[in-house]
């Protein structure tokens, strides 16, 4: 028996319809012990009243908001002179209409791709026994820790992923759409072909799933979170700024703009997305520390001058790379 029969927050303007819809979809539960985002959930869902609807829908709207919002003030630094000497290629400022190419493009497969496997989402989640619209949600320090597993399983698939779409067929019908822009910038982080959005996104949303296979202690608010992360990791990491307080500053192993400006550039290396131990590992970083050392070796009166000859190198390098990729298979 619920101890409280009302749902806080919402009640005042839903009356009725709530308490009742409250009471069927959560029996057992005292709301009066919810804390305000636990309250918010509980709601969203009486609020929408199908649990199907309810998730597809802030999944959607969720991956809207955090997708454009992110990328707002990355539009504005584009357009301030003031940020240009942290651009990782100079002067490869996006322009308008490369910037409304790739809104439209994401857009539109968003709302043909994205909100489709969205709706069969809320099943197969359940299936495997994701929590969605229960509450209390798990302790901070359990998110913490499956946060940091999703991370490190995302990166592994991406760096393996990725390379494999770097394969002539692959590449030629499918990857190259993404690396249009050799200069690339926030709103391209999702700029891709529909199977590659597909294809990576599997390792965005397959550790959770995995790891529903071995513990039954995850809730879709800590998807939630995770899949923000995500997002703020590949929007910044194609950003094309890299700033003396950027996180690959603090934490080395970080992969950051710095990392992945390089692989739009110069078509190779750096395959992973969040981490650098991957490409480290397995030697797929060899030109571009091989260009960091030329660079930082320099004198710093003669640096500038190197840093633009060597990325006009790497440029021309990239181009030539993806042609023979291209042509490869
Ligand atoms: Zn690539
Ligand atoms: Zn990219």
């Amino acid at each position: 028996m619920a101890t409280t029969s009302y749902v806080p927050l919402l009640t005042n303007h839903f009356g009725q319809f709530n308490q009742t819809k409250a009471a069927d979809m959560y029996p057992d539960t005292d709301f009066g012990s919810l804390n305000v985002f636990e309250r918010l959930w509980v709601s969203w869902y009486v609020w929408i009243g199908n649990p199907v609807i309810a998730t597809g829908l802030m999944s959607f709207l969720m991956h809207e908001l955090v997708y454009f919002g992110r990328c707002i003030p990355w539009m504005m630094i584009d357009k301030m002179p003031y940020f240009r000497k942290w651009k990782l290629q100079p002067g490869k400022v996006p322009t308008n209409a490369q910037m409304w190419k790739c809104t439209k493009a994401v857009l539109f497969s968003h709302f043909t791709i994205e909100l489709p496997q969205i709706w069969g989402f809320h099943p197969l989640a359940e299936y495997f026994g994701l929590a969605t619209h229960s509450v209390p949600f798990p302790s901070w320090k359990l998110m913490a820790v499956q946060i940091a597993l999703f991370f490190v399983f995302e990166d592994m698939f991406h760096y393996f992923a990725h390379r494999a779409l770097h394969y002539g067929p692959l590449y030629k019908h499918i990857h190259k759409m993404h690396h249009e822009y050799a200069a690339p910038f926030g709103l391209a982080a999702e700029y891709a072909h529909p199977l590659e959005v597909l294809i990576l996104g599997t390792g965005t949303i397959g550790g959770p799933l995995l790891y529903c296979l071995f513990r039954p202690d995850l809730h879709i608010f800590c998807v939630y979170v995770w899949v923000t992360l995500r997002l703020f990791q590949a929007i910044d990491a194609h950003s094309g700024y890299d700033f003396p307080w950027s996180l690959n500053r603090l934490i080395p192993f970080w992969s950051g703009a710095d990392h992945h400006d390089f692989h739009h550039m110069a078509f190779t290396n750096n395959y992973s997305t969040s981490f650098r131990w991957w490409d480290h590992l397995l030697g797929t970083d060899n030109k571009y520390r091989a260009y960091k050392a030329r660079v930082a070796s320099a004198r710093p009166e003669e640096r500038a001058a190197l840093e633009k000859q060597e990325l006009e190198m790497v440029e021309k390098e990239g181009v030539k790379a993806e042609r023979i990729a291209e042509l490869g298979g």
